[in-house]
């Protein structure tokens, strides 16, 4: 893509109202759009990060069995009735029409697949199944200072699993926790992302939560580096450290944002909504239940919090939005021609380029815009890299670059 036709621009500042370091960046960098409090808009260079991040989710959720759907946003008053949550959640959004019919706008959506789910599944043999959509949430959230961290519209990827017995879903719930490391590590926050165990309300002891490590972090948790695993400061006590085997002096206390989780549900919403199953002995039972969250737009703001620096994002190769980041410097013919060239190569080689193609913008500027939008590689054409017959090649974590040939280049950035 060329930056001259991008219509997002770099901007100096970000909104004085707003205090969080990504949406800071983010915005200023034109990934994203403020349109009040905890509601932003995804701009191209955001929605390609955005869409990355869902399809690394995607793979591997379609790895793991799961079969994607895309749920209703708006949701039936009578099913969140039903569940007792129409009035015991209280950032649930309710909406009236015209006519004064109620409904929900959703915030996760057991209300809505299970009653679905019963259309279908009747018989141990339609079991086990697991269903996700990354899908568009709402909620009413209280405090919204945190950027993309905490939307009060968000997009989540939720699934939900179904099994006939305790040993199935036990199976899969920890097959979860592997495919949720995989994906932290694929979209490069598994080096901070612990394993976090936590209070699993009513039904079951615990559940377990992803936590990244960030001063940003609105939860504390205390972090056991040798297993690599951690407790949040809710569920901390002397029994529990028993249970899991922990030890209280080898806890390190850190600030850490939870940007995935996996719950056992057990028969929470398939009673209410008596989705059930017939065992071989023609006997009802209540299908067992878990759920697997995990926030993209957090996720991706987790990753600027902690993969940033003065000069701005830099983001893992997996999630960039571009791999390349090609600086044309100045308006001479001859180097423009050049960088055309260079831009076309690496376009037949199926890299993704955006080519910073604008004639009257100066060096320092350029360089500034490359380090903000935070590109993995960044590619000069100038006078100096001609005169060496190349290209300059620089990560963008590193200080200086170097200049290579541009069969050399293509060799080093293959998609
Ligand atoms: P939190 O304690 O941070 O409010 P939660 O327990 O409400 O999270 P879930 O309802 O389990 O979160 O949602 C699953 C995932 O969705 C979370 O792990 C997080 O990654 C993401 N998420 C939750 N709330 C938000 C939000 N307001 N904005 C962005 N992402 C969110
Ligand atoms: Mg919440």
């Amino acid at each position: 893509m060329r930056q001259s036709k991008l219509f997002t621009k770099t901007r100096k500042d970000a909104p004085a109202d707003e205090v969080s370091r990504n949406a800071e960046l983010l915005i200023r960098g034109g990934f994203i759009h403020k349109e009040m409090a905890g509601v932003y808009s995804y701009l191209p260079l955001g929605l390609r990060v955005l869409e990355k991040i869902g399809n690394i989710i995607r793979e591997e959720m379609n790895k793991a069995g799961g079969q994607e759907v895309l749920l209703s946003s708006f949701h039936p008053k009578e099913n969140w009735e039903k569940t007792g949550r129409w009035e015991a959640m209280t950032d649930l959004y309710k909406v009236s029409d015209s006519s004064g019919r109620e409904v929900a706008l959703g915030p996760t959506h057991e209300e809505i697949i299970v009653p679905i789910l019963k259309n279908y599944i009747s018989s141990h043999k339609d079991l086990p199944v697991a269903i996700y959509q990354i899908q568009n949430k709402f909620r009413m959230e209280l405090r919204a200072k945190s950027g993309i961290l905490r939307g009060r519209e968000f997009m989540m990827k939720d699934m939900y699993s179904f099994h006939a017995t305790e040993e199935d879903f036990e199976e899969f719930y920890n097959k979860m926790k592997d495919v949720y490391k995989t994906i932290f590590q694929r979209v490069g926050i598994g080096h901070l992302t612990y394993l976090t165990f936590a209070s699993g309300g009513t039904f079951s002891k615990y559940s377990h939560e992803f936590q990244t490590i960030t001063a940003m972090g609105e939860d504390t948790i205390y972090v056991d580096e040798e297993k690599g695993v951690a407790v949040n400061k809710e569920v901390l006590n002397s029994e529990v450290l028993k249970q899991l085997n922990l030890t209280k002096e080898k806890l390190a206390e850190r600030k850490a944002i939870e940007v995935g989780n996996i719950f056992d549900l057990k028969t929470k919403y398939s009673k209410p909504f008596d989705l059930s199953f017939t065992d071989e002995k023609e006997q009802k039972h209540a299908i067992l239940m878990g759920c697997y969250g995990i926030g993209l737009g957090r996720l991706m703001g987790t990753v600027v919090e902690v993969l940033s620096d003065d000069k701005g994002i830099i983001w893992p190769e997996s999630i960039a939005p571009f791999q390349v980041h090609l600086l044309a410097l100045g308006d001479d013919k001859e180097i423009l021609g050049e960088a055309e060239k260079v831009y076309k190569s690496l376009l037949k080689a199926g890299v993704e380029v955006l080519f910073d193609d604008r004639a009257e913008v100066l060096a320092g500027e350029k360089f500034a815009d490359a380090d903000l939008l935070g590109i993995p590689f960044r590619v000069v054409v100038s006078a100096r890299s001609m005169k060496e017959s190349g290209v300059e090649i620089k990560k963008r974590t590193e200080e200086k670059g170097k200049v290579i040939s541009l069969a050399e280049l293509l060799k080093q950035i293959e998609p």
